[in-house]
């Protein structure tokens, strides 16, 4: 903590007493060059597009859904709608006809557009996180250019495949195989509980090698739905996201031409984890969207409902609860807006996305739960929406990391345990190169 008192009361004496402090000759020129870099505010661009996602969420989400959710129908023309309004390709440079937005701004869109509903921000998650941004990072020229704009404007859908019925958390243990014929890979095997699986044009997938020399026999490939050998099944019966379409991958045979493999033989699992990367970014940003909701929806109802003569809002435990989500909120926030900003200067950020992705998401939780409690019964019908928000938050805690997975992971950081390697390709910095 720094002791405000120490220092002289005039900006340009606080300079060079920090100069002279920190052992610096040349007063002149001031050696904290970065020091505007913490900056909390959003610029006018961001602020455009938050309110832009706020209003797609209250115009083109919320009409309908609960309908949709308690029928556990989705709905493929909302994909297209995200795609007309450009959220689908946010972050995606101009040059690839995206609408050349910061990361930040993306986490921006994610929580603005989970606060109306999961499925949304599942869809950016998948298609953009998991899927375009990792395209970005690890395609080379040739295929940006073929996919990247087609994924951008939404004239396609994509998602991603990493999980099978015997590899969840050990994704290590996947049995999808890739096996060598000439200038293809001949793919067989099964992916279980991806998101847009009957909806996605294509998919990046992460396979086994069936034979190699690499040190890690993993392989990643862009597959599209139309190749021979493929199918998908929707799962039905989900606790969580009724609106949105989950479902499995058969490959059967499945040739695929070896310039859809992205990255080299033996990069398919640090692909893998790039794209957990930016999708788990966009999960914890939507998580706070969540905790938003509960707040929207627990204040109103705290000012509505009377109980004793007075609004429940003016009961201590009550408020209790509401400032714990506020505490969820603000402190969700800063975590993603770290993240963005990481990503935004080109950083590794692997440990600080799944620290926002853990908080975050057992925060979202934790505030539907307690939105439940404020509402009473009527917190357990469908008639008010924070029973969706309970069931929507429950699964965020699961896909891309479970809780526990993520508690590991920070402590296996701290303890020394785990470091990061950098990586042979990164995702472009912002500003985006011409
Ligand atoms: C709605 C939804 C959408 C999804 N979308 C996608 C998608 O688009 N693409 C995709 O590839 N996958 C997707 N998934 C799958 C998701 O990523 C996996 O469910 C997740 O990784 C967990 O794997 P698992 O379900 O096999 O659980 P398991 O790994 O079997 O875990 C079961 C339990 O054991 C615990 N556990 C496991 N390992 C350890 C350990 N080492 N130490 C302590 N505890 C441990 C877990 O925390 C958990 O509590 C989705 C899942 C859901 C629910």
């Amino acid at each position: 903590m720094i002791q405000r008192d120490l220092f002289p009361s005039h900006s340009c004496c606080l300079w060079l007493w920090l100069c002279k402090e920190a052992g610096f000759q040349k007063r002149s020129a001031p050696p904290f060059g970065r020091i505007s870099a913490m900056d909390f505010a959003l610029t006018q661009e961001q602020e455009l597009i938050r309110e832009s996602a706020y209003k797609f969420g209250q115009n083109s989400i919320l009409p309908g859904l609960a309908e949709r959710d308690r029928a556990h129908q989705s709905d493929k023309e909302m994909l297209r709608r995200m795609g007309e309004a450009g959220f689908l390709g946010v972050c995606i440079p101009p040059n690839y006809e995206g609408m050349g937005a910061d990361y930040v701004s993306l986490g921006l869109v994610c929580e603005e557009l989970e606060r109306a509903d999961s499925t949304a921000r599942v869809a950016m998650s998948v298609h953009v996180g998991l899927h375009s941004m990792t395209l970005m990072q690890w395609g080379t020229e040739e295929q940006k250019r073929r996919w990247l704009p087609d994924l951008a404007t939404g004239r396609k859908l994509a998602g991603f495949g990493l999980t099978e019925p015997n590899a969840g958390s050990d994704a290590s243990s996947l049995r999808t195989t890739a096996t060598k014929d000439g200038d293809h890979y001949v793919i067989n095997g099964q992916k279980t509980w991806i998101s847009l699986a009957d909806y996605a044009d294509q998919f990046l997938i992460i396979t086994k090698l069936a034979e190699t020399t690499a040190k890690a026999p993993y392989a990643a490939f862009i597959i599209d739905r139309n190749t021979p050998g493929f199918s998908s099944r929707a799962i039905k019966g989900k606790l969580g996201v009724r609106a949105g379409n989950t479902g499995e991958l058969f490959f059967e045979d499945m040739r695929v031409h070896h310039d859809c493999r992205i990255g080299e033989e033996g990069d398919g699992f640090k692909v893998a984890m790039s794209a957990l990367d930016h999708g788990r970014y966009t999960v914890a940003s939507g998580a706070v969207g969540i905790i938003q909701a509960c707040l929207d929806a627990s204040v109103k109802y705290a000012n509505e409902r009377s109980v004793q003569g007075e609004p429940i809002g003016k009961k201590q435990l009550v408020q209790q609860m509401i400032a714990s989500m506020v505490q969820g909120r603000e402190v969700g926030r800063l975590l993603y807006y770290k993240v963005g900003w990481m990503k935004n200067q080109g950083l590794r950020h692997t440990k600080e996305c799944s620290l926002a992705k853990w908080t975050n998401c057992a925060a979202a939780f934790d505030a539907a739960n307690k939105a439940v409690e404020i509402h009473g019964a009527y917190g357990y019908t469908d008639e008010f929406p924070v029973e969706r928000y309970f069931r929507n938050s429950r699964g965020a805690m699961i896909y891309e990391g479970t809780h526990e997975i993520h508690t590991l992971m920070q402590a296996e950081y701290e303890l020394g345990y785990r470091t990061d390697k950098p990586l042979d390709y990164v995702l472009p910095s912002y500003p985006f190169e011409d």
